[in-house]
């Protein structure tokens, strides 16, 4: 009899975490094949530590192949799910395309930039979802401050070291709190205007920076934030994004070429073409994380809304600690459909949270006990490294010579702002100049979705180079971007929009 084949469409916490349980339960039993664009797993909570040159990009990656063995990985993204002929279509890495016949299926394709139709955001403003867009803040803040060194005025000189980030959520406030330390140390070494000082500005429409943590990590957090001179402004957000800085909701108009968006997130939009029940973007599951009606189709992680038992009428958050426990509750499930072992709801304690702010200062609460300074600084860091599933000598490796050398701070240019735009379904990837002007979602690339978003191709090579060139970016070497890439930006919205996930409202669990 052949094997079973199992599908697993994404390759972060959770599908990661299905592929390797599955793989050592089913011991060759059955074909496990993983589908992701790239070839490696993304550890995205140590991402600030890589915009703010603490760790080299690679670090925060583990490789697919080399820690699934007896997992087939096909490297592609899945653009149509045919459930009826249990089949994915994929377009792969150079435009090939390609279909994985299943069955069982995993669907854990994450989830993308939240955007919301403020006008000039989607113009001048980066997420911060995957690693080509923490390579450009770290290249873009990099040349803002040397080029703030090199600036005749003071008004210039000011602009470009101001830095505003939108959402304090925890993704926000760990931007904002790595990136303070970065400039101040670049400008240590070379030293702007008199007087002059890079800031960084925090903005949230929300009471308290963190607001959906507990509120002893958001205290010190903001009290972190503040003593290291982060302008803090709960309350505010941007009204408009303009090329020369940013309009506040309180009226006050920012210089800045800098706005990085952290409002949040929305599940992955692969789902929403297969005309099933859905909470809020997300593929509604049971407790087992089955579909509703089909038994072969699971769903985990953020893109999945999962019952949250602990919590009834809830779901849980979109965090990496769900989505990795979602995982093995899912290849457990999986292996049960095919008749190894019982099937078992979802179910998880809430062990606590932490949040990196840099040097030796975090706030965690592992088990419920409120921590700050160095102590919660050995807990984040220790746990981080508890729960990469692999690379953690290199990252301790780094952690130490950042504690002993000076940073470097050179910008390699390798990820330009045309590349990583805001409004992307596949922030995993940057986007390549050539255009063919096709979408595979069928959403028209570049073309306004009816929201006034537009939703640019997803699948590259051939996606549309979206035009955000929020300052700083070179002139010379840039594919012209074609009319239709620009994002309509209709009228503001505020962020309580009820689609929109307020950023991850919990940290890394400790
Ligand atoms: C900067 C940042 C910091 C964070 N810090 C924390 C933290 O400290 N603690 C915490 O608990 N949570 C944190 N989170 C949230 C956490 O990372 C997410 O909740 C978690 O990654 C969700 O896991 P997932 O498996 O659902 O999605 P992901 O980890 O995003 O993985 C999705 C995978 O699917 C792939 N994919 C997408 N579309 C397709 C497609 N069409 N076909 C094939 N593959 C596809 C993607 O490339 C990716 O590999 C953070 C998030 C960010 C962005």
């Amino acid at each position: 009899m052949s094997r079973p084949r199992i599908v697993i469409v994404g390759a972060g916490f959770a599908g990661y975490r299905t592929a390797r349980e599955l793989s050592r339960m089913a011991r060759g039993k059955a074909e496990i094949t993983l589908l992701n664009p790239t070839d490696y797993f993304l550890y995205l909570p140590l991402l600030p530590q890589v915009a703010a040159g603490i760790l080299e990009p690679r670090r925060v990656t583990v490789s697919l192949s080399g820690t699934l063995p007896r997992v087939r990985l096909v490297l592609g993204e899945a653009d149509a799910l045919d459930l009826d002929a249990r089949t994915v279509r994929y377009t792969g890495p150079e435009g090939d395309t390609g279909t994985l016949e299943y069955d069982r299926l995993v669907l854990a394709a994450g989830s993308v930039n939240k955007l919301l139709p403020i006008p000039g955001v989607a113009e001048h403003a980066h997420g911060f979802r995957g690693l080509p867009e923490a390579l450009y803040l770290r290249d873009h803040v990099t040349r803002q401050v040397e080029l703030a060194a090199a600036a005749d005025d003071p008004e210039s000189c000011a602009a470009r070291c101001t830095f505003v980030v939108v959402g304090a959520g925890y993704t926000g406030t760990e931007v904002a709190a790595h990136g303070q330390l970065f400039t101040d140390a670049q400008v240590r070494k070379h030293p702007l205007r008199e007087g002059m000082r890079p800031r960084w500005m925090l903005l949230d429409i929300a009471e308290r920076v963190m607001p959906e943590m507990d509120e002893r990590l958001s205290r010190t957090a903001d009290r972190v934030l503040r003593e290291r001179g982060v302008d803090v402004r709960m309350g505010t957000s941007v009204k408009e994004a303009t090329p020369t800085g940013v309009l506040l909701t309180d009226g006050e108009f920012v210089d800045t070429h800098t706005l990085v968006w952290c409002v949040g997130v929305r599940p992955d939009p692969l789902a929403e073409s297969l005309g099933l029940p859905m909470e809020r973007g997300r593929l509604l599951v049971d407790p087992y994380l089955q579909v509703p009606g089909r038994p072969e189709v699971f769903a985990c992680g953020d893109a999945a809304a999962v019952p949250d038992l602990e919590n009834p009428g809830q779901f849980t958050p979109m965090t990496a600690q769900h989505a990795w426990r979602h995982g093995k509750t899912c290849a457990h499930n999986v292996a049960a459909s095919l008749g190894v072992g019982e099937r078992k709801p979802y179910r998880h304690g809430d062990l606590g949270f932490v949040v990196d702010l840099g040097g030796a200062k975090a706030a965690a609460n592992p088990f419920g006990v409120p921590l700050s300074g160095p102590l919660a600084g050995a807990v984040t860091r220790g746990y981080h490294l508890a729960a990469m599933p692999g690379n953690r000598v290199r990252v301790a490796a780094d952690w130490l010579l950042d504690a002993v050398l000076p940073r470097q701070a050179v910008q390699l240019g390798l990820v330009r702002s045309w590349s990583v735009p805001l409004d992307t379904a596949s922030p995993e990837l940057v986007r390549m100049p050539n255009n063919s002007n096709s979408n595979s979602n069928g959403n028209g690339n570049g073309n306004s979705d009816g929201d006034g978003s537009a939703e640019p191709a997803k699948n590259q090579p051939g996606g549309e180079p979206a035009r955000n060139q929020p300052g700083g970016e070179p002139a010379k070497n840039q594919p012209a971007p074609e009319r239709g890439a620009e994002h309509p930006a209709p009228g503001p919205v505020k962020r309580t929009d009820p689609d929109m996930k307020p950023d991850h409202p919990t940290e890394g669990e400790a």
